[in-house]
């Protein structure tokens, strides 16, 4: 995903996952980098919890890269 497709699209993101504009403070965060995207789906958080989501929800996309890289 390109990185002026990322930054428009947060807002958008957010409200599609519940968050009205009563929660801005969560956009504000993930605009200002305290929180990250996940580069594989549209889940949001703080970093270490983008890390523990990667590593829970797209395990089997890491085995995959880690298979590439090898090959
Ligand atoms: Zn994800």
């Amino acid at each position: 995903m390109l990185a002026v497709e990322y930054g428009s699209s947060v807002a958008q993101l957010l409200h599609g996952h519940g968050y009205g504009p009563g929660h801005s403070v969560s956009a504000r965060a993930v605009s200002e980098g305290v929180w990250r995207k996940c580069p594989a789906c549209d889940y949001v958080g703080a970093p270490a919890s983008i890390a523990h989501h990667t590593k829970k929800a797209h395990a089997a996309a890491i085995g995959e890269q880690t298979q590439g890289a090898g090959r």
